[in-house]
């Protein structure tokens, strides 16, 4: 399948960040996009690693859509070589053998399942982007909303080209330095993501961002304040950001995991500094699993795991004040 975004000298990709020139029967560094007799070719189109019905808290997307269910789509590779990858076996392997799926496939099976949205995730969907680029344009044809879990290093054409088709970006900031992306994620660099969150806000997509907090790696009080200074000065203050803690696997089981305390220190800096919607994820926080409403305080959204209550919203506003709550609560005409 013939690459989307490629420069005119047809040897350079246009997806992400890396910007890959990319010689005649050579790959790009994901290894999934291939130079084939001069044109530039997708490895990954219709190659489904996963694809099946999850909780769209399990993104985690908390505004968008809560309480219902989305149809997960993976395939595999990935831009980045994170060493803490959860799933490496997916990202970094050149998968053979998976299941082959049309767009139409996996659109048919939302609607099927009766789910409202299609989610794009587990590798990274920038090298499945065409893919990706087709189901969500049938999906959306069709009543469905879409989103895309993402680690940020598209290409600002890469979001401008799927931004019709997408509906939410659900973004890693993974740290706040140059030094973790080029040291921990393959060579890469903090300013691509910072573009492509900014980016997304400024087309007014749903964002949501995830910070996987890693003990002494990235969660110095300096770090964490810097990128909550930059989050609230370029997006405001009503973007849910989640800190998620870490677990010891694949390259770095030589760091411990995340306590309750360390995710909380970061739960409690976003929120000392005004962020409306901090979360907390992978451990057990009553406080970090609540929607809040940042006029009156009220308790709208409550989770248990992936399960969620909505007794404090009604068409998208708090049923004490009124105050809109930002985020997606239903699919338009529906
Ligand atoms: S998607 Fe990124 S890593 Fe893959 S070939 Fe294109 S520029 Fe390189």
């Amino acid at each position: 399948m013939q690459a989307r975004l490629f420069d005119s000298d047809l040897e350079t990709c246009g997806l992400c960040a890396r910007r890959c020139v990319i010689p005649k029967g050579k790959r790009g560094f994901c290894n999934v996009r291939e130079n084939v007799a001069g044109n530039l070719v997708t490895l990954t189109y219709g190659k489904v690693t996963a694809c099946g019905l999850d909780p769209m808290e399990k993104k985690p997307l908390y505004h968008f859509l809560p309480g219902t269910q989305t149809v997960s789509v993976s395939s595999f590779g990935c831009n980045f070589t994170c060493r803490h990858c959860q799933n490496h076996h997916i990202s970094q392997e050149f998968c053979r053998g998976v299941s082959r799926a049309e767009p139409e496939d996996i659109v048919r099976a939302a609607v099927g399942a009766g789910a409202e949205s299609i989610s794009f995730t587990y590798n990274e969907p920038t090298v499945f982007y065409e893919f990706m680029y087709d189901v969500s344009r049938l999906a959306k044809a069709e009543g469905l909303l879409t989103a895309v879990i993402t680690n940020g290093y598209m290409t600002e054409d890469a979001v401008n080209d799927i931004a019709p088709y997408m509906d939410a970006f659900r973004i890693d900031l993974k740290a706040f330095s140059d030094s973790f992306y080029q040291t921990v994620c393959g060579g890469a660099r903090l300013s691509p993501v910072l573009d492509s969150i900014t980016r997304a806000a400024e087309l007014k997509k749903h964002l949501e961002l995830v910070t996987l907090i890693i003990p002494g790696v990235n969660d110095s009080a300096e770090e964490l304040s810097s990128m909550l200074s930059w989050e609230m000065e370029t997006l405001g203050f009503a973007v849910p950001h989640h800190f998620t803690a870490f677990s010891p696997m694949y390259e770095m089981t030589d760091r411990r995991a995340a306590t309750h305390a360390d995710v909380d220190a970061a739960f409690r800096m976003a929120k000392d500094a005004g962020l409306y919607y901090p979360y907390v994820g992978n451990v057990m926080h009553a406080e970090g699993s609540t929607t809040y409403c940042p006029e009156c305080g009220k308790r709208l959204i409550l989770r248990a795991g992936y399960v969620c209550r909505m007794p404090g919203v009604k068409d998208g506003c708090c049923v004490k004040c009124g105050r809109r709550i930002e985020g997606v609560f239903s699919v338009p005409d529906k």
